[in-house]
């Protein structure tokens, strides 16, 4: 099925990175044949095949050397590595290229009716998140003695059912905030797609072709500019 002289991508399998990543694949002229419900996509023109996954999952792959390339937000690989710092493990990679998709900001968001005066006003709360490692790192640099509480899932409605003070959420245009009664207050992160590559040399094959993309998606996103 896998065939290691082919070089492999990891992107997600469906979400806000997906249709984006497989776009620009297409632009740079690798031809996909993508079937919903398969983890392996193998393309028909080039020595590549995509491995279709979680987001969460794809940091871990490129820094374990499960794959040579990754598409990932960059909020998800800085947590990853921190993450994977306090657990001792190598967070080995580079990143190739920054991307023009998948912007967003990390912020900290307090129900409409809580009177936040700065920062301080979060001392002694529970923020929910999906970001343990980013946000806890924040409140190191401003010296907030506040918990993150960690939540897969429904962190906008982490406050009103009781269970945080405050969220700490990817926002993009800040629709879901509003709706859910939350207003934003701080910005922790920004972060759009990157294109990540696995620690160590590569086969001369492989890092050639992996030469040959970039100058393309360079153009591919001039030609957007
Ligand atoms: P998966 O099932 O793969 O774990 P997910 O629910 O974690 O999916 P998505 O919501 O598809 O992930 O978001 C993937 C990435 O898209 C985010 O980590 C972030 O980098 C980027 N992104 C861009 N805009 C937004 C946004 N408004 N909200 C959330 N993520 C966004
Ligand atoms: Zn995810």
């Amino acid at each position: 099925m896998t065939d290691s002289s082919r070089l492999r991508i990891a992107i997600q399998k469906s979400g806000r990175l997906s249709d984006d990543s497989i776009a620009l694949l297409k632009a740079i002229g690798v031809k996909l044949q993508i079937r919903d419900r398969l983890l392996i996509a193998h393309s028909t023109n080039q020595p590549i095949d995509l491995l279709r996954v979680r987001d969460d999952d794809i940091p871990g792959l490129v820094m374990d050397g499960v794959v040579d390339l990754g598409f990932i937000g960059e909020n998800e690989l800085e947590e990853k590595m921190l993450e994977r710092q306090a657990a001792s493990k190598r967070s080995e990679f580079s990143t190739l290229r920054r991307l023009d998709y998948g912007g967003c900001r990390l912020s900290i968001a307090v129900p409409s009716e809580f009177n936040y005066q700065g920062i301080q006003s979060l001392n002694g709360m529970k923020v929910a998140t999906t970001y343990p490692y980013l946000l806890e790192r924040f409140f190191i640099e401003k010296g907030i003695d506040a918990s993150a509480v960690m939540l897969t899932g429904s962190v906008e409605v982490a406050p009103r059912a009781g269970v945080a003070d405050a969220i700490c959420d990817l926002v993009s245009t800040g629709a879901t905030l509003e709706a859910n009664g939350l207003k934003e207050e701080e910005v922790i992160f920004t972060s759009k797609a990157v294109l990540i590559q696995r620690g160590g040399s590569l086969p001369p094959e492989k890092q050639a072709l992996i030469d040959r993309l970039l100058p393309r998606i360079d153009g591919v996103m001039q030609a957007k500019e």
